[in-house]
């Protein structure tokens, strides 16, 4: 029991019909915005339609796929650092020079391997993070590994300081900026146990680059002309596209200042 307050602000809220809350996922079979409510389950949302009496066991099928797929692009983005976040495939600007890696990226299926390589600033890692938030969008759970962050990871988690990303657990990985750090015989063990576990399970892996595959393949291996030739077959198994156009970074620095 619980006394009722005189001060009109503390009175408990009245029972009112619940407002719809667009950030919850939507009916899986007509649309309907979801009702606001405290939830915790895909169940524990409802919707202001009769679908659930009309076809209960499609409604929520269709609703744990959607809860699946915002659980997956949640845990996606936690990943990713907070500056690339808001990329996505509909906010990239096409150009005739990245126009083919823009349609790679828009068609990727999972089990797919796509290697986008260029200039510094052409949008390499806005198209592969777009490309896995589609994917962890439909249900795909997906990280993103940056070469040199996730390198640190694992030295300090052989160390005992925290513990490193493991992609086992996923089914997409953004790899960005391969071939940025110098070369070590552990880097080159560590991307070929990535490449090999990716290529063998069947899973998606998108990697970014300033270098073409074959030249980062050389650099990892530190010139044994075998173990580049390995990391090359795995990196080029999929689709291999050059993004090229305007430098992004260089264009947004260099807007005119308001007014002039
Ligand atoms: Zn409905």
């Amino acid at each position: 029991m619980f006394e009722l307050s005189c001060t009109p602000g503390l009175l408990p809220a009245r029972r009112s019909a619940p407002r719809p809350d667009p950030k919850l996922p939507p009916c899986p079979l007509c649309g309907a915005t979801a009702l606001e409510s405290a939830y915790r389950f895909a169940e524990d949302i409802s919707h202001d339609c009769d679908c659930l009496l009309r076809e209960e066991e499609g409604y929520y099928r269709g609703l744990r796929r959607l809860w699946r797929g915002r659980v997956c692009l949640e845990q996606f983005l936690a990943s990713v650092p907070r500056r690339y976040r808001g990329f996505t495939l509909e906010g990239y600007v096409r150009e005739p020079a990245n126009a083919e890696a823009l349609a790679a990226a828009q068609g990727l299926r999972p089990g797919e391997f796509l290697y986008l390589y260029g200039l510094p600033g052409r949008g390499k890692t806005h198209l592969a993070v777009a490309a896995a938030r589609r994917l962890a969008e439909q249900g795909h759970k997906a990280l993103f590994l940056g070469e040199a962050e996730y390198l640190e990871a694992l030295y300090r988690s052989i160390r005992g300081q925290g513990e490193a990303p493991d992609y086992r657990s996923v089914e997409v990985v953004v790899l960005d900026d391969a071939g940025k750090i110098k070369p070590t015989d552990f880097a080159y063990q560590t991307l070929y146990a990535l490449l090999e576990h990716f290529s063998s399970e069947g899973k998606t892996l998108l990697v970014t680059s300033n270098y073409p595959p074959l030249q980062l393949a050389r650099r990892l291996a530190g010139g044994e002309a075998e173990a580049a030739a390995a990391i090359a077959s795995r990196l080029t198994q999929g689709y291999v596209l050059e993004v090229g156009g305007r430098d992004l970074r260089a264009a947004q620095g260099s807007l005119p200042p308001p007014g002039g």
